[in-house]
């Protein structure tokens, strides 16, 4: 038995939080007309339930099969048909994806090329490529309903689409903002940098009222994206400053030839002073602040980017 003493976080906001789950460990809510999301209360899905199917957007293992039980109790009630016919991806990532399995061999799976080549790529049997695939805009139309897909660039992942349902008033972006909560490790785990943070600037340019980003237990409104982007700005700004003042020169002078220890040091000691601000600003503010280890990390990926994508602190020898 382990006798580690686990930390103790503030509360989260009542605000970060949605509705209560069922029995089953879901809920599935109306977006607006008939577009619907579930969520277990950590990840998201969403389905257009229209006269000729069932448009199913992303398919998290952990809802598994509750997406099923959730897409027949909507189909029940709306009285359309339970069939999935269409499967779109947001990304290949299998945390929003590993239950595509699930559905029939019949369905259509939808996403973008980069899409398929990643999901032919990693060859896993709960992550069939898609079919149908695109390169910059693709307009999903089934019984009636349409769902706009675009590309803007690599952000979260190097396929990581926006899908607009301009008829719904709804936008699903996934794994950029989480509302009301701060990013998971190392920036919610991306890779383009300056793509994730252009992202919710391009997210707010379309028109909507409502944000599925695919994490945590609700939908998301415009202020959870300016509060997100704030969040982020704030990080930003501390690390220029803390790129600034910190002198390194203490770190290099002490540990000498071991030249990794030196850079460990300062590059420590540059996050450590950018986000301690950031974590105490936004404590009690966003859920999930004072979880040091995901406002440092993430700091830690904007300060690397600065660094290497921008040039920031970037010496040429004399
Ligand atoms: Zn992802």
């Amino acid at each position: 038995m382990t006798s580690a003493v686990l930390p103790d976080y503030v509360p989260v906001p009542d605000a970060s939080l949605g509705p209560a789950l069922n029995e089953n460990g879901y809920y599935v809510g109306r977006v607006e007309r008939n577009l619907f999301w579930v969520t277990d209360g950590t990840y998201q899905s969403a389905f257009l339930a229209t006269r000729d199917g069932v448009v199913l957007f992303d398919a998290p293992p952990t809802i598994g099969h509750n997406l099923r039980r959730a897409v027949d109790e909507v189909a029940a009630r709306e009285g359309v048909t339970n069939t999935v016919t269409h499967l779109v991806y947001s990304h290949h990532h299998a945390d929003h994806a590993g239950a595509a399995g699930l559905f029939d061999d019949g369905v259509v799976r939808v996403g973008h090329a980069e899409t398929r080549r990643l999901l032919l790529r990693d060859d896993d049997p709960n992550r069939p490529a898609p079919q149908v695939t695109f390169g910059d805009t693709y307009t999903l139309r089934v019984g009636g309903e349409r769902a706009e897909l675009a590309f803007h660039g690599p952000n979260h992942s190097p396929d990581n689409i926006y899908v607009h349902f301009p008829d719904h008033d709804a936008l699903m972006l996934v794994d950029v903002v989480n509302a009301g909560w701060v990013p998971i490790y190392n920036l919610n785990l991306s890779e383009d940098v300056p793509g994730y943070l252009a992202a919710p600037e391009r997210a707010t340019a379309y028109p909507w009222k409502h944000f599925i980003g695919g994490h945590l237990g609700r939908l998301g409104t415009r202020d959870d994206l300016v509060l997100h982007q704030q969040y982020i700005e704030d990080i930003v700004d501390n690390a220029r400053a803390a790129l600034a003042s910190v002198d390194p020169t203490p770190y290099f002078r002490k540990y000498g030839a071991n030249a990794w220890a030196g850079v460990a040091g300062y590059l420590d000691a540059v996050t450590e002073r950018a986000a301690a601000p950031v974590i105490a600003k936004y404590t009690g503010v966003l859920a999930a602040a004072d979880v040091a280890a995901f406002t440092t990390s993430t700091t830690f990926t904007i300060l690397q980017s600065m660094r290497l994508d921008l040039g920031a602190g970037s010496q040429i020898h004399p």
